[in-house]
């Protein structure tokens, strides 16, 4: 794999059900296989959520879309120019990891949804995912037809017919479809004029406050280093909004917990970013799109084993509050997800569990006071979160916890 000239500028989501090509379109455009990333941080990250980066370039004067392509050289050998470089998201396809998906997509700035010939349409992810673009206004999608190598003209047709009826009256209702072969890398270039057109890089105001979700924290010294070998927490993630540079101060929330006097308090800690990585590349700073790296001065014993995921970091005193508990709104789904086709979603009740994924952050809270379409919940672990953050609601059904909900913090 080659490493991408720039660092990402927009990510985009691939969703849609299990076995319909997600992993193999991402390989296919980017030349890299999402589930498996060779380099530590990278990897831990992509099991939660599958990224992978992939340039898009153009032949010089070839037209729209034949100069679309991801190759550096033509097969004349011909150099190709860069058009930008885009982080994809690759959407777990099985139901227990919606939430995951949900909390993922608080940070795409659009989404292909990838529906396969062969099967008629919507198989039960399909609807699912589309529902929940739908529910959190992601709004710029391509729909990618795949496996139109393993079906006939007639069935192409028919499933297009399929999918257009499909999306009527959603989010997706005037998205382009474009058939393709991941597989064969069929149409590819359509594909790649059809992203460039509809999910633009959105415009980033660089001089808004810096804010970073973070997925991951990690100690990367070899056990046995000693003292004065010692490098700092580093900490993996997205930043959102604004902009990280080297030598920033930084505040992370919730922060700690800390116990004083047989009381426990929520901390949030401060630190300075020291070095940072997106792209594969050590940079001087980082905007939004794809993930990065931060390298900081906190003492590693903080940031070992994930000890910090789900927290929110950026400049100090400018972060959303930590909230032990909240209010939020509710919008429940028609049905349980990956549950049986009948199977309904009763109302919330007061003092249910349920488990909230918050941005990056996954918690369970017990419901205090429930109402309708409302419900009041106290956590087990705070979160950071601004007013309107989105919430992955999950109710305990049998053994497992299933998606039945989205909420939006008040
Ligand atoms: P995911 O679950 O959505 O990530 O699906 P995968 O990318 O893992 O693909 C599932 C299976 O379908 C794999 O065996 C792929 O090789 C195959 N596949 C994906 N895209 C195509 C395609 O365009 N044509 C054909 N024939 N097979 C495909
Ligand atoms: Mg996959």
């Amino acid at each position: 794999m080659t490493k991408n000239p720039q660092q990402p500028e927009v990510n985009i989501g691939l969703v849609g059900h299990v076995d319909h090509g997600k992993t193999t379109l991402v390989q296919a455009l980017s030349g890299s296989w999402t589930d498996q990333h060779s380099e530590e941080m990278k990897r831990g990250i992509s099991i939660r959520l599958g990224y992978a980066d992939a340039t898009f370039r153009q032949i010089p004067g070839v037209d729209a879309p034949e100069c679309y392509t991801v190759e550096e050289e033509t097969e004349d050998g011909e150099e190709t120019e860069v058009r930008r470089t885009v982080s994809f998201v690759d959407a777990p396809g099985h139901e227990t990891l919606m939430a995951t998906m949900l909390s993922g997509a608080a940070i795409m700035d659009g989404a292909i949804l990838l529906v396969s010939a062969t099967e008629d349409v919507p198989q039960a992810q399909t609807a699912e995912h589309l529902m929940a673009l739908d529910i959190i206004g992601i709004e710029n999608i391509v729909i990618a037809q795949n496996k139109v190598d393993l079906v006939d003209r007639e069935r192409a047709l028919d499933n297009y017919e399929q999918i257009k009826e499909f999306v009527k009256g959603t989010v997706a209702e005037d998205a382009p479809i474009v058939p393709i072969s991941a597989q064969q890398e069929v149409n590819l270039d359509l594909l790649i004029e059809a992203i460039e057109e509809e999910i633009p890089t959105p415009d980033r105001d660089e001089t808004e406050d810096s804010r970073m979700f973070v997925a991951r924290s990690f100690d990367i010294n070899r056990p046995g280093t000693t003292w004065d070998g010692l490098m700092g927490g580093v900490i993996g993630g997205s930043v959102v909004a604004g902009k990280l540079e080297e030598g920033d101060e930084l505040e992370l929330r919730p922060g700690r917990e800390v116990d004083e006097e047989g009381q426990t308090e929520w901390r949030s800690i401060t630190t300075e970013v020291r070095s940072l990585q997106a792209g594969g590349n050590m940079v001087d700073e980082v905007q939004p799109g794809g993930l990065c790296g931060v390298g900081t001065g906190l003492d590693p014993s903080f940031t070992k084993g994930d000890a910090l995921a789900g927290q929110v970091a950026g400049e100090p005193g400018t972060l959303p509050p930590t909230r032990e508990q909240f209010t939020m709104d509710v919008e429940l789904l028609d049905r349980v997800v990956g549950g049986e086709e009948d199977e309904g979603i009763d109302e919330i009740s007061t003092g249910e569990p349920l488990m909230l994924t918050v941005g990056t952050a996954t918690t369970v809270g017990a419901v205090t006071s429930a109402r309708s379409g409302e419900a009041e919940v106290s956590l087990k672990r705070p979160v950071c979160a601004a007013e309107g953050a989105k919430i992955a609601i999950n109710r305990r059904v049998g053994a497992r916890w299933r998606l039945i909900g989205i909420g939006t913090l008040k």
